[in-house]
């Protein structure tokens, strides 16, 4: 845990503590915590997540605006369709260690 505590042993920068407020924000939503689960797994189109979260489609591509902001998620298009996945690996980290969490006893 050296590295850790040579990263961590000063005081943080005010980008830095915004950035990582919002993340946890973004983090602290059921709807974007279920969306991330589901890109965890594959990438999915709008309609599908809508579909497989049975969440309103305009309720879905708000909150994956949201995530794109913060780089959370990307996206390609394919004809009129925009595929999402997720686009952190230390955020997907972060989301399945606290359902991991959630989950043990
Ligand atoms: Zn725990």
């Amino acid at each position: 845990m050296e590295d850790f505590e040579n990263n961590h042993a000063q005081d943080l920068d005010s980008e830095t503590i915004f950035i990582v407020s919002q993340t946890f924000k973004a983090l602290g939503d059921p709807t974007r915590i279920r969306i991330l689960n589901l890109l965890f797994t594959k990438e999915c189109s709008v309609n599908e997540i809508a579909e497989t979260l049975d969440i309103r489609q305009s309720t879905v591509s708000h909150q994956l605006r949201f995530l794109k902001n913060l780089r959370l998620v990307k996206y390609r298009r394919e004809g009129t369709s925009l595929y999402y996945s997720h686009d952190d690996e230390h955020v997907m980290l972060i989301l399945k260690q606290m359902i991991d969490h959630a989950c043990h006893s």
